[in-house]
């Protein structure tokens, strides 16, 4: 699928949007999302371009799920978690809304999950969690 470099991921990789951001390297950033669907809501990307996990290299794939565990842990510990839902959506067919592969970390049970990206969050709410978390890390 072709990747569109101006798309909200690609800026914020780029820091030309800003993201409240919980961890970083030269493979993959994990940042919280502006409109949780729980308290905690994160989520983590590839730093390659690619638009569905279909299309990201699968070595990619594999660092990008090693850290996806690692900020999950974290997560567990500083917001003392019981569950977390792993999602990932591939096509807008199945709701992807930001063609950048990206994996959520949500603090919820898959019953209470609902439709997302509808309403942003309390700013200094997600900033007090992402700060928990970066100290979990
Ligand atoms: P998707 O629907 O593509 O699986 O998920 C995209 C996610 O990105 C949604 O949960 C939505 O709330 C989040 N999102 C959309 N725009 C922004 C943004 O500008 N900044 C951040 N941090 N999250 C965003």
């Amino acid at each position: 699928m072709t990747y569109d470099d101006q798309n909200i991921f690609a800026r914020i990789l780029r820091n030309e949007l800003p993201a409240i951001k919980v961890y970083e390297d030269d493979q993959v950033l994990a940042f919280m999302d502006i409109m949780p669907q729980a308290e905690g809501h994160t989520l983590v990307i590839p730093k390659s371009p690619a638009v569905t996990l279909l299309d990201l290299d699968p070595s990619a794939a594999a660092y990008t799920i090693q850290i996806v565990q690692k900020v999950a842990k974290a997560m567990e510990k500083a917001l003392d978690l019981k569950g977390i839902v792993l999602m990932q959506l591939s096509g807008t067919a199945a709701g992807q809304t930001v063609p950048h592969v990206h994996f959520h970390l949500i603090p919820s049970s898959v019953h209470e999950l609902g439709k997302h990206a509808i309403k942003m969050g309390d700013h200094v709410k997600i900033q007090e969690l992402a700060d928990k978390i970066k100290a979990a890390l």
